[in-house]
């Protein structure tokens, strides 16, 4: 495996023809970026995993400085998942210091994260956008863990007509349910056993919609009254929204649908969502 740290470097790395596979990620690797990695080693001739703790995605107030790093261990979980280049670039190599330009989705970006988060998307789109064009990747992976992330970037993929494969992956879980996130690290032992909570009200109502519960309002109220009554988390919102659209569901369900959730354990705001029905 090659660790490259320039733009230089990778499209030297990069001039042969192989069909590529992309992993972005801002590192802290752990089995839900790993199975992202296997996919890729999978279906491509060529995996290539970046790992770049990118700025433009953090609220002034959000968690930037202290985002955990680990280039050592994620350059070794790299190269055991079969990865081939693994970029890490600096901060000033990815962002000139004139760098004046953003992409923005419009409308899947207002709501869930959206409404806490305002600039959080165009940060990601702006960077998945730069690592497409430096890349070049025939497909690129996300997980489903992030779901609004994972259909901004599809959407933005069809919009510019990008030529990448956007393939999502399913949520890797630790034994109890909590979604894996490297942002857990974050946890203390009291808000780890909070933490659960999420992932056991988005399994209840996934459970009530195949017990033949079908009222997205009477789901919605019964997931928000689980996390209200959870000790240690400070709910931020509870949705269910259409698969595809984002768009929040009313009245009974009918096509694909996803519950989502984002809440503050302790210091740390998690997220995680499930698909029902
Ligand atoms: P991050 O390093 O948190 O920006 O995540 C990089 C990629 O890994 C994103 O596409 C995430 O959705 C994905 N990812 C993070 N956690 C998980 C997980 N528990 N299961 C599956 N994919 C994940």
């Amino acid at each position: 495996m090659q660790i490259l740290t320039t733009k230089s470097e990778l499209r030297s790395a990069l001039s042969g023809p192989a069909q590529t596979g992309l992993v972005p990620t801002m590192g802290f690797l752990h089995e839900g970026h790993m199975s992202l990695f296997r996919q890729a080693r999978a279906e491509n001739e060529r995996v290539v995993a970046t790992v770049f703790v990118n700025p433009t995605q953090f609220g002034p107030t959000e968690d930037l400085d202290r985002y955990p790093r680990d280039p050592d261990g994620d350059a070794a979980k790299c190269a055991e998942s079969g990865v081939d280049i693994l970029w890490m670039p600096p901060r000033d190599e990815v962002y000139g210091p004139r760098h004046a330009t953003t992409v923005t989705v419009a409308g899947l970006t207002d709501g869930l994260c959206g409404r806490s988060r305002p600039t959080h998307f165009a940060g990601v789109a702006t960077i998945v956008t730069k690592l497409f064009a430096l890349v070049r990747p025939e497909r690129a992976y996300f997980g489903e863990k992030d779901y609004q992330q994972l259909a901004v970037i599809r959407q933005m993929a069809a919009d510019l007509d990008l030529g990448v494969d956007v393939i999502g992956m399913p949520i890797v879980r630790e034994a109890d349910g909590l979604a894996m996130s490297s942002r857990n690290k974050y946890l203390s032992a009291e808000d780890r056993a909070a933490a659960l909570a999420l992932s056991r009200a988005l399994r209840a109502a996934a459970e009530a919609f195949d017990a033949g519960s079908r009222d997205a309002d009477t789901l919605v109220a019964g997931l928000t009254a689980e996390l209200h009554a959870a000790p240690g988390v400070a709910l931020e919102y509870a949705e269910i929204v259409d698969a595809e659209t984002l768009a929040p569901a009313t009245g009974t369900l009918a096509g694909p649908a996803r519950a989502l959730v984002a809440a503050r354990v302790g210091q740390t705001r998690l997220i995680d969502n499930i698909a029902i029905g």
